[in-house]
């Protein structure tokens, strides 16, 4: 596996693999890899010729400074997990090397109101950081294709939008949730929980399961919504919200008939650390 730090090197490496006519797949990361980050990791090495993982914590989309002083660092294990998974490149820059101090413009993006609901609701500021690191990671690296967890689901449709707006030449492809054997969605998060609030987690997933089976019924959106809260509701539990989307406009949805593409999505606050997952629960081809 070859280390870039420095955004000059890996761009030079690049273009030379494309003169070479190499498929590039790129994985953008916070770090502290799990399943989930190593599964678009491993789809990646199936599609394309050349995987690139990036690690790099972006200090842009953390509207509480706590949280990216929190956010888990464990780099010695992430290089094992990569080395183990056969990833071709580890990109792995500074601060200064995003965001140089030369380099301060902001991204003309608006996510418009795919950015106002659900997580943008709650955390102010975060998909604009989102949105920044993407337009310049994708700059740097410039891969065929992009591959991005359906586990952030808000995330992936306002880079899609930004993708889009932005006229970026690469291919984005959602994969699927990595869960534990429980149901759990693989969060770095979930390692900041403890044993027991990890294991009553699960009824985040089944939560999701139960009210997809409701809406499978005819049950009225409210009414599942309302339902799901309450189930949401452990000591310890403090459900943020409870979403019926369409999962293009990410608006709500009052009907089944409203949308061919509908997702649920959820943020919980377990033991004070904010959980998110979400279901596709239907999708017209
Ligand atoms: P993060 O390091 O949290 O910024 O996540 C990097 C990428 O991994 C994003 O595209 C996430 O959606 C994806 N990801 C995170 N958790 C999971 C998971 N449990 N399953 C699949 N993809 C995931």
């Amino acid at each position: 596996m070859i280390i870039f730090k420095r955004v000059a090197h890996l761009q030079n490496w690049v273009r030379t693999r494309k003169k070479e006519n190499k498929v590039i797949g790129f994985i953008p990361t916070m770090g502290a890899l799990h399943q989930g980050h190593l599964s678009l990791a491993d789809k990646s090495k199936e599609e394309c010729d050349i995987t690139i993982v990036s690690i790099f914590v972006n200090p842009k989309q953390f509207n509480d400074p706590q949280d990216l002083l929190k956010y888990p660092r464990p780099i010695d294990e992430d290089l094992r997990l990569l080395l183990h998974h056969n990833i071709d490149v580890l990109f792995l820059p500074d601060v200064e090397d995003i965001y140089p101090s030369s380099n301060q413009e902001k991204l003309d993006f608006e996510p418009g109101e795919l950015g106002n609901v659900m997580e943008g609701k709650f955390r102010p500021g975060h998909f604009a950081g989102v949105a920044e690191v993407m337009y310049r990671l994708l700059n740097i690296v410039s891969p065929d294709r992009l591959f991005m967890g359906q586990k952030d689901f808000q995330q992936l449709t306002i880079v899609r939008k930004l993708i889009h707006d932005a006229h970026l030449p690469v291919l984005l492809l959602r994969c699927l949730t990595s869960r534990e054997p429980n149901g759990l969605a693989m969060s770095s998060r979930n390692l900041r929980l403890s044993s027991s609030a990890r294991k009553q987690a699960t009824i985040i997933f089944q939560t999701l399961q139960n009210s997809k089976i409701k809406f499978d019924h005819g049950e009225s959106i409210e009414q599942i919504k309302k339902e799901a809260i309450s189930e949401l509701s452990l000591d310890n539990f403090k459900p943020e919200y409870f979403s019926i989307v369409d999962g293009l406009t990410l608006a709500d949805i009052n009907d089944q008939s409203e949308s061919g593409f509908v997702v649920a999505c959820c943020a919980v606050h377990v033991e004070g650390i904010r959980l998110i997952d979400n279901m596709i629960w239907k999708e017209n081809k």
